[in-house]
């Protein structure tokens, strides 16, 4: 392969090497740009000479100042550029260029499972929430019992799964934001693949009641013997009870309640939906220089598609949109939802204050050995995955969207803690990565989407789609984006696994908790 760079906007003073094995000193691109040391694939090469104290360009938008000059055709390594300051909350312009609606997309469905509620699964599951994670062995053990001895005999539940946590007791519960896990954990308990009220297993003496968890419904408890059959209302098994005697008996008491719920799961069947129906999550993780290039494009082209299609995208992670916001505000649908934006950009900043830290703590290792200068460069790579709609509302930590078009859900960008905020709304989620992670989740598909074909390769049967050959010419961005947009379709029918379910590789559920632990 001839050296070659991929330069994205051509006010760029910077272009990524795509070569897989870099390019030598002294290679020549077809421009006629000569490198002046060997550069690694997706590590930055200057275009041309860049002065000290002159911007250093990617995106169209200054990723940093050059710390003393840098000769064209040089390898830009992250401590050659200063962090810029982050656009300034009171001074970004709100709803000032919002996109027309886009073209209507009619005529794509998935097979789900409706709910009463109108939320639309796209896996059947048993989840059995739990208050406090003093329960968490208990229920796994049940959980373990459960799946060998009563999930073969119901054949259309695909799985039985417990809400386990490191939440519920020794926490200052009334502190402000207390009441983010707590509202992450009651939108997952009713989850749209869990099709109905929740299971829930309390210690008893736990800070965080079931009846905080779940203020507004009517919550069933009481004697195993008399059990009311099928009912609709969340259900309580409290181990502390005093006709719960013994480990053998308690074990039981959530078998037999789970087997009443397979029963009611078991009927569910699979209909024709609109893609409207989709409330799709999208993160990134192990991010490199080409996520900005390959796969974050390519999914917010299929954003796009979904907005098109009347559906929900969320995008999400604060920190990795907080250098970006400036770019996001103008296509607010409204003064109201800029606003709402730059309230979870100010929340965050303080956030992070309050731990003497900044968004700066974001890169990885693995994020700048794969040419990262700073958060700045990901976060104008990360922005990538909302497409070009307009903004249609904000939703803050742990709440439950239900708002269509494109929504920015608040959430930390931790690439478990993100997904499990993001299970308070969505049916399926996109992770495109470019270090590579197995990632995955027990409750949603996690369709994972490569920013180079070399990950693609060394991971054929972890990663769900390679977005790499857009750098090299192969395909364009339309093309993976129309790729991924089937294979949602394909994954929330079921008849396509993603590698993650196909292994059962599905990380803990961590709710984020910014409150004090006591
Ligand atoms: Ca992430």
């Amino acid at each position: 392969m001839k050296p070659l760079f991929v330069q994205v906007n051509s006010r760029d003073n910077v272009a990524i090497i795509v070569n897989a094995e870099g390019v030598a000193a002294s290679a020549e691109f077809s421009s006629g740009l000569r490198t002046s040391e060997a550069i690694p694939q997706s590590h930055k090469v200057t275009l041309a000479p860049i002065e000290a104290g002159q911007p250093v360009v990617r995106y169209g938008e200054v990723i940093g100042h050059a710390k003393a000059e840098i000769a064209a055709g040089s390898w830009v390594r992250e401590d050659m550029l200063s962090l810029p300051m982050p656009p300034p909350l009171d001074e970004l312009p709100l709803a000032t260029a919002v996109p027309a609606p886009l073209a209507p997309l009619d005529g794509y469905t998935f097979e789900g499972y409706r709910n009463p509620d109108g939320t639309v699964g796209t896996k059947n599951v048993l989840g059995i929430t739990t208050t406090v994670q003093c329960v968490a062995p208990t229920v796994n053990y049940a959980v373990e019992r459960i799946r060998k001895e009563i999930l073969p005999r119901f054949p259309n539940v695909d799985d039985v799964v417990a809400i386990t946590h490191t939440y519920g007791c020794g926490v200052a519960i009334d502190a402000p934001g207390a009441e983010v896990p707590i509202r992450t954990l009651r939108h997952i308990s009713r989850h749209a693949n869990f099709g109905g009220a929740p299971l829930i297993v309390s210690l008893g003496c736990e800070k965080l009641q079931p009846a905080r968890l779940f203020p507004d419904v009517r919550l069933l408890s009481g004697s195993v013997a008399s059990l009311p059959l099928l009912e609709a209302d969340p259900y309580v098994i409290r181990l502390q009870d005093a006709e719960l005697r013994g480990f053998g008996n308690i074990i039981g008491a959530i078998m037999r309640f789970a087997e009443m719920r397979m029963e009611e799961l078991n009927r569910r069947r699979r209909v024709t939906c609109p893609a409207a129906d989709l409330v799709v999550g999208l993160q990134c993780g192990g991010s490199d220089a080409f996520s900005g290039v390959t796969c974050n494009p390519a999914v917010g082209y299929a954003a796009d598609l979904l907005v098109r299609a009347g559906a929900t995208v969320m995008f999400s992670e604060v920190t990795e949109v907080r250098d970006a916001v400036h770019l996001l505000t103008p296509r607010a649908i409204n003064e109201e939802v800029g606003r709402a934006l730059i309230r979870e950009m100010r929340w965050y900043d303080d956030y992070l204050l309050r731990g003497s830290a900044d968004r700066s703590a974001n890169p990885t290792p693995g994020n700048k050995r794969g040419g990262l200068s700073n958060v700045v460069e990901k976060a104008l790579g990360s922005v990538a995955k909302a497409g070009s709609s307009a903004l249609m509302g904000v939703a803050t930590h742990g709440d439950r969207v239900t708002t269509k078009g494109l929504i920015f859900a608040a959430t930390p960008a931790s690439d478990f803690i993100c997904g499990t905020q993001q299970l308070a709304s969505m049916n399926l989620h996109v992770f495109t990565t470019g270090e590579g992670s197995p990632y995955g989740l027990a409750l949603a598909p996690v369709i994972k989407v490569s920013s180079r074909t070399a990950l693609a390769e060394r991971w054929h049967d972890l990663v769900d789609l390679d977005a790499g050959r857009i750098a090299t010419g192969e395909a364009t961005i339309a093309d993976v984006g129309w790729d991924l947009f089937r294979m949602m379709l394909d994954v929330a029918s079921g008849r396509r696994k993603t590698w993650a379910d196909h292994w059962g590789l599905h990380n803990a559920l961590a709710p984020f908790n910014p409150g004090p632990v006591t």
